[in-house]
């Protein structure tokens, strides 16, 4: 157990600055390669976490896990996975931007409990998880993690309930924030979403076997078909007898339009909504909001590609890979001493000095978070002889913090919250700077704003923050 303390707040949460979640869960409720499957599931939602992997089995009445800092693939081999035995398995990949390592915080979390042993994997934030943990340590419950997603094994464990499902429908009616969670316990597998819809879960089948994951991309890769989506607020029990769904609460479905800006992969099916097709449509509105006068327009590379393409087909200027990323540079490389993070971009990104020499170019990007990357790869493409750099970012300028589980940086440090947009171009060093707006990007995904998580471009939370969340991101004045 290795848990960084400055990180720690008295009340054994970690501060927002030290602890953020991005993550991806997986489960399949009855074969024979369980693991092997979470496994290969895992290996599809490497994007949504690269901090930490890990699977639990349910094997007889026995739960097992394993879990570890790093890669899918550097994670599991065939022996650990041989370790884990039985027909019902969850699994879960995390990223959190803590520079120390968070084993203690890797998931899936298992509690021994009155009824029967549960494994937990949960993505998302819960913005009241800091109040309920008061309340359960006050009455004496010792917490073995500092991440917001004990809090519900807890509420589970604690519960009077008859059943798994009754006291998880219980637990899940104190929890507030953006959530998508899996429990395994020897009822079967339960996923729940909580009643905003924030983040995506998806079930499928499977030679048979129910299966459950954040995203479609990893029922391509096991060959399993979609069924539908995890409703807002609904309950869904996974099990060898097949899928049972109930509601916990009246849905109010917001999902997370960052899932499909940027956060989930282009070949998913997330929301009932291709990814890859909203990228493009949000790449085209962006070309009739922001024409340029130029010769190519070039994606900033993996997360502008679908933008780019939409943009190049609208306004008819040629599409050309003038960027080449190295796709095998980990995370863990470039991300621990400010000297090495200098390099950063340099190491993920490089320009085509051929395709782009002497060009006027539209360069298209997803989102400008702190403005940092902009300005490296503007320069970087200056220096390849570019002429003329349009910026185009396909997402409104992002003003605010995600509070239900996606990494974004303090208000502080977005560029956009403390900038005009002439002020980020000038700091970027770019010729010209357009944002596509927001009712542009609601046009595009084609849900109106009131049915949309868009907190991160308009300050408006869906689910309301407590007031001590925000003063500990500095969000609010003192
Ligand atoms: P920045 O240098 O902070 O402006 O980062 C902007 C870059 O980060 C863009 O290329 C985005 O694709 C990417 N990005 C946006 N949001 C996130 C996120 N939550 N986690 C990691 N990268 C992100």
């Amino acid at each position: 157990m290795n848990v960084s303390r400055e990180a720690l707040t008295s009340d054994g949460m970690e501060t927002r600055g030290g602890f953020r979640d991005e993550c991806g869960i997986f489960g399949i409720a009855d074969s024979e390669d369980a693991a092997n499957i979470a496994y290969l599931g895992l290996y599809a939602l490497q994007h949504r976490g690269q901090e930490s992997a890990g699977i639990a089995t349910l094997d007889g009445e026995l739960v097992r896990v394993e879990r570890e800092m790093g890669y899918v693939a550097d994670v599991f081999d065939e022996a650990r996975l041989s370790r884990l035995p039985g027909r019902a398995a969850i699994g879960h990949v995390r990223y959190s931007t803590a520079g120390a390592s968070h084993l203690a915080n890797a998931q899936p979390i298992v509690f021994a409990t009155g009824r029967g042993p549960l494994a937990l994997a949960h993505n998302g934030n819960l913005v009241n998880a800091r109040e309920i943990r008061r309340r359960l340590e006050q009455s004496g419950a010792l917490f073995t993690t500092t991440s917001d997603s004990e809090v519900i094994l807890h509420l589970v464990a604690r519960s009077k309930a008859p059943d798994v499902a009754s006291a998880l429908a219980e637990a899940l009616l104190d929890v507030q924030g953006g959530y998508s969670i899996l429990v395994l316990s020897l009822e079967g597998i339960f996923a729940a979403r909580d009643p905003h819809g924030i983040r995506p879960l998806s079930l499928g089948t499977r030679e048979g076997s129910p299966v459950v994951a954040s995203e479609t991309c990893a029922f391509d890769l096991i060959e399993a078909r979609f069924e539908r989506d995890v409703e807002p607020g609904e309950i869904v029990r996974l099990s060898r007898a097949g899928v049972t769904g109930r509601r916990f609460a009246i849905a109010n479905s917001t999902p997370c339009i960052f899932e499909h800006v940027y956060f989930a992969r282009p070949d998913s099916t997330v929301f009932g909504k291709s990814v890859a097709a909203s990228r493009e449509a949000f790449g085209a509105r962006l070309a009739r909001e922001h024409p340029a006068e130029a010769d190519l327009v070039v994606p900033v590379p993996d997360s502008g590609m679908y933008a780019a393409l939409g943009y190049a087909r609208e306004s008819g200027i040629p599409f050309a890979l003038g960027l080449v990323r190295n796709h095998y540079v980990g995370r863990t490389f470039i991300e621990p001493k400010q000297a090495i993070r200098h390099f950063g971009v340099k190491v993920k990104l490089n320009p085509v000095r051929d395709v782009v020499e002497g060009k006027r170019i539209v360069l298209v990007d997803d989102s400008i978070v702190r403005g940092t990357t902009s300005k490296k790869i503007v320069r970087m493409l200056r220096e390849a002889g570019v002429r003329e750099i349009h910026m185009r970012v396909s997402s409104p300028p992002t003003m605010a913090s995600c509070h239900y589980g996606i990494d974004t940086p303090t208000r502080r440090e977005l560029i956009a919250a403390n900038s005009s947009v002439e002020e980020i171009r000038q700091f970027i060093g770019a010729d010209s700077l357009g944002y596509l707006s927001t009712e542009g990007m609601l046009e595009a995904f084609g849900r109106p704003l009131q049915a949309t998580c868009a907190a991160c471009f308009t300050g408006v939370y869906p689910v309301e923050i407590p007031e001590e969340e925000l003063e500990k991101e500095g969000a609010v004045a003192r």
